[in-house]
This record gives C-alpha cells, structure tokens and sequence, in this order.
C-alpha cells in the first residue's frame, strides 16, 4: 500500500489508508491554526482529559489499559490474551471496558476505577505555559472525561493546571455512561448549565465532538505529535464524516495561546 502526503497547514502528514481520499477532503477543511476572532465569544471551555490535555506520545493510558486487562483476567480467571479480547469488545460495544463489566458482570465500578487508575505519574511534568494558557481564556473551564475525579486530579495536578478548572465531570457524574452518548453530554450541559453556543470543546477522540458540534459548540480534535506513525489510527477512528469537527491542533499550548 503506498503512503499518500496530505499538506495540512505546518503539518504534513502521511498515511496509506483506502480512505484517503475523502479524509483528505474533509482535512482540507478543517483549520488547524486558530485566530482570537474565531473563539471570541467563547465563555466555556471543556477539555477531554487523557491525550487531550497531555500529549498522546505520554502514553499514560497504555498504564490503565494493562491495569484494565489484569482486572478482567482476575476477574473471570482468564488467560491475559483472552481478557485483553473481551475488554477491547467491551469498550467497542459499550464505550469503556467498565460499562461492559457492569452490565455483563454486575462489579463494583469504584473498585475497578480504583484499580485501574492505579497508575505511575511520573512521566507528566508541569507545564507551566499551558497552565498560564488556560488561564487566559475568559469564562469557566472543564474536564469532561470518562475516567475518575481521582485521576483526573492527579493528571492535571501533575501538569500543574488543575487550579485552572472550575469542575471535573467525570464517568462517576455521568452515572458510569460514558461520551459519547448524547445523555451524558445532556447531565454534563444541564448541571453546570453550560451555553453551548458560547463553548468550546477539546478531544482526541473524533467520536466524541458528534454531538458537541450538533449542540453548537466550537470542535477542536488534539492529534499525536508524530503523526507520520499515529495518523493511520485516528483515520481508522474517523468514521469518513469529519464535518463535525472544526478545527485540528497536535500542540493544545499553542493553540490556546493564539486566542488571547
Ligand atoms: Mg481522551
């Protein structure tokens, strides 16, 4: 199969999908640098947590995703490489290995939230100009995950940001339903009682802006840094209708520093 190259602002990007040419399509209209004028009526500000506010390449997953295959081996004594399937199957057809485990085996969600969280932080420093970034976006900010308060405390408080948030919404608030389902976008919108035609919402996962775009908010999608290698994955993510999605950055401190 052979690489096809997309010049898409400063980033070139290569892949070698089938799909390349509608991707390339709808990449074409997607921007990938921001200008104050088209964020200045935002007031909300809601940040995905993991590969959102932290960089891909971090990997702090690939942590919780061992913790997650190791709870379902013990959980239902399987061989690793069994348990690693149906986890993956869970989080296919259910959005998170958890909600999978609920409804199928009826566990107790924080003791797997707590075993799964259970995780090295070390490789997250602070990060000082994101923080005073975020600072200068007027009106509130969010974490809106799919993970736990706990770690989305940890994370951002070994960035050093988590000073610049207003709340965490996170799976235990969404009642263990996670995004992308429109409900838990609804719980999250109608608790803080956010105006979703003055808001921004920030993601790694393409899935997840469907419905903040439909709500009328601004859509940002955070790409890995080396894209050369992680392209292909987010393409194989994307369902070939990325109109939902307003703006493409792999560097979020430089993105928000443009629009202040
Ligand atoms: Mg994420």
């Amino acid at each position: 199969m052979s690489a096809k190259k997309l010049k898409c602002g400063s980033m070139n990007i290569s892949f070698s999908s089938g799909e390349a040419a509608c991707h390339n399509a709808a990449m074409s209209q997607t921007k990938t640098l921001s200008e104050p004028s088209d964020f200045s009526d935002i007031r909300e500000w809601v940040f995905d947590l993991d590969n959102t506010l932290y960089p891909h390449h971090v990997d702090l997953f690939a942590q919780i995703d061992r913790n997650m295959t190791a709870y379902v081996s013990t959980l239902l004594q399987m061989e690793r490489e069994d348990a690693r399937k149906l986890q993956k199957q869970y989080y296919l057809e259910h959005g998170t290995t958890l909600q999978g485990l609920m409804i199928h085996h009826g566990i107790d969600p924080n003791d797997f939230l707590e075993k799964a969280h259970a995780i090295d932080y070390s490789a997250l420093t602070p990060q000082p100009e994101l923080a005073a970034a975020i600072k200068a976006l007027p009106g509130r900010k969010f974490i809106f995950t799919n993970g736990s308060v706990k770690h989305a405390e940890a994370t951002a408080g070994a960035l050093g940001i988590l000073d610049n948030f207003d709340d965490i919404f996170d799976i235990v608030a969404a009642d263990y339903v996670p995004k992308p389902a429109g409900s838990t976008y609804d719980k999250f919108m109608s608790l803080h009682r956010v105006d979703t035609g003055k808001a921004a919402m920030f993601e790694d996962l393409p899935r997840n802006l469907t419905v903040p775009k439909a709500l009328g908010m601004k859509t940002v999608l955070l790409v890995p840094q080396n894209l050369e290698t992680a392209i292909v994955e987010w393409w194989e993510r994307t369902t070939g209708e990325d109109d939902h999605i307003d703006y493409v950055t792999d560097d979020l401190t430089t993105f928000l520093k443009a629009l202040v």
